[in-house]
């Protein structure tokens, strides 16, 4: 009997104090496949913070204190300051610090698989933070297209260094870059920026406007603005050389539904010094190699949403009875976990396929086409399953998944931006028609993905795809099914070839075989293992 005149019990305790890279199974085996065992120790390192009770801690402080926005300084001099809490500025200083923006970078062959193991771990933890990260990483091919820039940028960007002051390059350990696009008038078709560049010497200057615009205490933006020539990208410092600030307006921060921890803003150029990248009337195919790479970390960073949800829940129905047994040991609780387990073991090894795609893209050219096709085809099918997996997994802990102090709220909140920004779904699975359309050689290789993993139940699925895909008439309304069948199709592949029969068998049976998709987790037929499918996906230890 406690002070409070009744005994707790049957409560789980937290889930902390776990190394998240080495209690998880199905990361270990992808690591051994792509030969990166050699990130074992940052990943650890990284994991055992991950599941570390001060990092929990930091997480939930930085998005119950938002960020605010300071206009002025008290004396009415304009500074467009962002103060964050400082659980912000730990997690910032610890992913910057791991590398987490910059691993794929710095080694040859596996740096993209090596770096997604980070990722995947931090986004078990929290994703405003995860915001930056990715714009950062993702800044890194478009400097190519300005290379004097790059030269002073990229050894900032690249140092594994947090610094958050707003000072010029020269001055900081290291730099972080944002992207800012999206305008009033539309985001998805940025055919219709207002933004304009005037010449000024050396320099440009933007007057105009961004309606959306993350992280705006980044050190750079990568930008678009029109020219005579057309949409043109930009280079927008923050901080100029001469120790100056350039104008960059914050006029209001977004009141958002989740990502709470980082801000978004709304921002004016007027007279904004810029640098040019790439050609005039350019800029969007350039800042869309930017978006390519941040779509591809969604599709990381989704699957490793999904496994937080998930471990939140069997560790939940680990501990906690109802009607004389722990839930995990009633068969329907069974039932569910064990579907949210495929779900995320499959988005698991579709990630990590497409990051050895990416790896190999340079001398491969069958695995460079893969690449292209199969990142719109993630992004849209992870991002459409994580808003059902986040409400799944938190109705398995009942009330207590609902109450904000639960990471599940959290998780809940953020489930639908990853399939709003980089790409709204639809605009999505248009792009990965045209990357289909447009190269046979991609949809050769999507094939050949498909049918290495031998499974008789994808032939039909994908003639029906292929039967969309070949009529103009019924392609593009058709985009969405036709995305989602290659998706599932390759998942199927990759569990039948990475994951254990029983595991391949159910996701198979119940992904492709009638009933297929579309219906609740936990209906999987009711002669499968459940009990095996869930503890091979339970945390080690
Ligand atoms: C929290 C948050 C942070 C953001 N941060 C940034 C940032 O840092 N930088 C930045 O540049 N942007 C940012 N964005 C903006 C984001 O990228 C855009 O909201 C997104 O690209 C969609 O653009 P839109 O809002 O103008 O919607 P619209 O372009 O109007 O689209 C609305 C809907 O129409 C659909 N649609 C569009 N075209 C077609 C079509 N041809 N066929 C069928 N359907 C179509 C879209 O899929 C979408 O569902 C952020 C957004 C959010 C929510």
């Amino acid at each position: 009997m406690n002070f409070q005149g009744h005994e707790v019990t049957n409560q789980p305790p937290p889930l902390e104090g776990y190394d998240a890279y080495a209690a998880d199974r199905w990361l270990a085996a992808a690591v051994r496949r792509a030969s990166a065992s050699w990130v074992a120790g940052a990943a650890s390192s990284l994991g055992r913070f991950v599941g570390s009770a001060e990092a929990q801690a930091h997480a939930a402080a930085a998005n119950q204190h938002p960020p605010e926005l300071r206009t002025h300084d008290r004396f009415g001099h304009r500074i467009d300051e962002v103060e964050y809490h400082p659980s912000y500025h730990a997690l910032m200083q610890r992913a910057f610090g791991a590398g987490v923006h910059s691993l794929a970078w710095k080694r040859e062959r596996e740096g993209f698989s090596g770096r997604a193991v980070l990722f995947y771990l931090w986004n078990q933890l929290e994703q405003g933070t995860a915001c930056p990260v990715t714009m950062t990483f993702a800044s890194i091919p478009v400097l190519a297209h300005a290379p004097e820039i790059g030269r002073d940028w990229r050894p900032k960007i690249l140092a594994d260094a947090y610094d958050p002051r707003p000072a010029p390059l020269a001055e900081k350990a290291g730099a972080t870059v944002g992207m800012a696009m999206t305008e009033k008038q539309g985001g998805s078709d940025l055919r219709a920026v207002q933004t304009r560049a005037e010449g000024d010497g050396a320099t440009w200057r933007l007057t105009g406007h961004k309606w959306f615009c993350s992280a705006p205490m980044s050190d750079a933006f990568f930008t678009l603005a029109r020219l005579p020539e057309g949409v043109t990208c930009f280079f927008v410092p923050r901080s100029l050389p001469d120790g100056t600030r350039n104008p960059f307006h914050i006029q209001r921060l977004k009141d958002k539904c989740g990502n709470r921890s980082n801000a978004s803003s709304e921002i004016e150029y007027r007279g904004t010094a810029a640098w040019l990248v790439g050609e005039p009337g350019r800029g969007i195919p350039t800042l869309i190699e930017m978006a390519h790479h941040t779509r591809f970390d969604i599709v990381v960073g989704v699957a490793g949403m999904m496994r937080a949800g998930l471990n939140q829940a069997i560790h939940h129905a680990r501990h906690r009875s109802a009607f004389g047994k722990p839930l995990i040991d009633q068969p329907l609780m069974a039932n569910v976990l064990a579907d949210l387990a495929l779900e995320t073991e499959a988005a698991m090894l579709l990630a990590f396929r497409l990051a050895a795609a990416f790896d190999r893209s340079k001398d491969d050219a069958h695995e460079r086409e893969l690449q292209r096709v199969l990142t719109p085809i993630a992004k849209y099918w992870l991002c459409k399953r994580m808003a059902p997996v986040a409400v799944e997994a938190m109705e398995c802990l009942g009330g207590n998944g609902y109450v904000e102090e639960a990471p599940l709220a959290r998780l809940y909140r953020e489930a639908p931006l990853n399939g709003i920004w980089e790409g709204s779904a639809n605009v999505i699975c248009l792009d990965a028609l045209r990357a289909i359309t447009r190269s046979p050689e991609a949809f050769a290789a999507l094939s050949d993905e498909i049918a290495a993993g031998r499974d008789p139940r994808t032939a039909q699925p994908l003639e029906r795809a292929g039967r969309m895909l070949a009529d103009p008439a019924t392609a593009e309304p058709a985009a969405r099914s036709i995305v989602e069948t290659l998706a599932v199709c390759t998942q199927a592949s990759l569990m039948r070839r990475f994951s254990e029969e029983k595991a391949a068998e159910a996701f198979c049976a119940s992904r492709l075989g009638a009933p297929a998709m579309g219906r609740a987790f936990g209906t999987l037929a009711a002669d499968t293992d459940l009990r095996a499918l869930v503890e091979r996906a339970a945390l080690a230890g």
